[in-house]
């Protein structure tokens, strides 16, 4: 279906027709979403804010947050420094197939399909911003200007590179992503025109650590059954389609209606699962629909399309303009679990720890094909996984639906159905 290079008139009638079934994709989720028993009006902030692909949802996240948006891949650049520079901070992620097939056409066959779904949803609409910040963690990621060229994306917004230091337990990592944060704070105020004070960014901060707690609330209700898995994997969805406050706020009202639930999963525990790999964005919630359907309850995750979306609470001891910048820097890097770190034995204790507090017995872990850095990293945690005495399974994937009989008949028997 690519349509770079194809005549003029081709081209439009080929992307009419793909802006018709990502929107599609969109309202048929929302629709079903919508129909089920467990569905409550509060979940109607968040479904408005996904109902609309996510190219016109940047132009409605603009709209909502009464800021120019400052688009980002990735989780490492901090949220703070940017909404304290008067932007709102906006993560381009896309789980449109239709999207990620547009662009197919014009990339290696093995590309991650989540950017080349970015890149389908900004060939149709390239979302205007103030600018990108592109953190260069995965190869994709770092090629990623090259694939909007390839795939004629018209975007001509500056582009912002952080160069991410691979080892973060050495002392001189860390002080070189302290460089590169300062650096990306002087960047934020010549596009801004003004500089970033330590109010704005104190407020910027404490906005953050208000949806920090939320989302930790959040947590705990899904932990303890009064929220189901996709209910959650849905709500931080919309994190980026909101205003930070009221994306809390909206947070809030919905856990002072949420109730305990006896599901079949917290009956038995041997469906408590921890979900971990490769990002899952909405629409594009295959696997969570069918981990329901085989019975399987995620009561904890670390995708960094959920539960990891944005770092934990910023721990602010100076609170100096440097001593700020300091501390977001160390949240962001020090906190990050991205496979693509060298040094990160953290990912493995961090599922350990986990398990105590949501008593999960085993590890489903999705792996999108061609999303290499959680490829590999599911060969290396398996062992010690099981040698803890979690189940084990690995999904492999792609942007599509003709492996789902396929995926629900392996997680029927990693549940013993089968
Ligand atoms: S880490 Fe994986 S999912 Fe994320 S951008 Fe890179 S290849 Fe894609």
């Amino acid at each position: 279906m690519s349509c770079a290079g194809a005549p003029p008139d081709r081209r439009q009638r080929i992307e009419q027709k793909a802006a018709q079934k990502v929107a599609a994709e969109s309202e048929q989720l929302l629709a079903a979403l919508r129909q089920r028993e467990d569905c409550r009006p509060e979940f109607e902030a968040f479904l408005r804010c996904l109902s609309t692909t996510s190219a016109a949802s940047a132009a409605d996240a603009a709209r909502r947050s009464g800021r120019p948006l400052l688009k980002l891949l990735c989780v490492q650049a901090p949220l703070e420094l940017i909404h304290a520079a008067g932007f709102h901070p906006f993560r381009v992620f896309s789980g449109s197939l239709a999207a990620s097939a547009l662009a197919a056409g014009n990339l290696p066959a093995l590309t991650c399909p989540l950017l080349r779904a970015v890149l389908g949803e900004l060939r149709l609409n390239a979302a205007p911003a103030a600018g990108w910040v592109l953190p260069a963690t995965c190869d994709w990621v770092t090629r990623f200007p090259e694939m909007l060229r390839l795939c004629e994306v018209d975007d001509s917004s500056a582009i912002w590179w952080l160069e991410l230091p691979r080892l973060k337990n050495r002392a001189d990592g860390r002080e070189r992503w302290l460089t590169e944060i300062w650096r990306l704070k002087e960047f934020l105020e010549r596009l801004a025109g003004r500089g970033i004070g330590r109010n704005a960014l104190l407020d910027s901060i404490a906005a953050y650590a208000r949806a920090a707690a939320a989302r930790q609330k959040l947590r705990q209700a899904r932990i303890e059954g009064r929220l189901a898995p996709l209910w959650f994997m849905l709500v931080m969805s919309a994190f980026f389609l909101d205003e930070v406050s009221a994306w809390t706020a909206s947070v809030e009202r919905l856990l002072a209606v949420l109730t305990p639930q006896r599901t079949q999963a917290r009956e038995n525990g041997s469906g408590r699962v921890f979900l971990a790999g490769s990002p899952i964005v909405f629409p594009n919630f295959k696997l969570p629909l069918l981990l329901e359907e085989a019975g399987l309850s995620v009561v904890a995750d670390d995708l960094c399309s959920s539960e990891r979306i944005f770092p934990g609470t910023t721990v602010v001891e100076d609170e100096s303009l440097f001593g700020l910048v300091s501390a977001l820097a160390g949240s962001y890097h020090q906190g990050c679990l991205c496979p693509v770190f060298a040094d990160n034995e953290r990912r493995v204790n961090n599922i350990f720890n986990q398990r105590d507090e949501a008593g999960f017995q085993g590890v489903v872990f999705n792996v999108l094909k061609g999303c290499h850095p959680y490829d590999l990293e599911s060969y290396s945690l398996e062992a010690p996984l099981k040698a803890q005495g979690l189940k084990f399974i690995r999904l492999e994937t792609d942007y599509t639906q003709e492996d789902r009989q396929n995926l629900l008949t392996r997680l029927e028997a990693y549940r013993g159905i089968r």
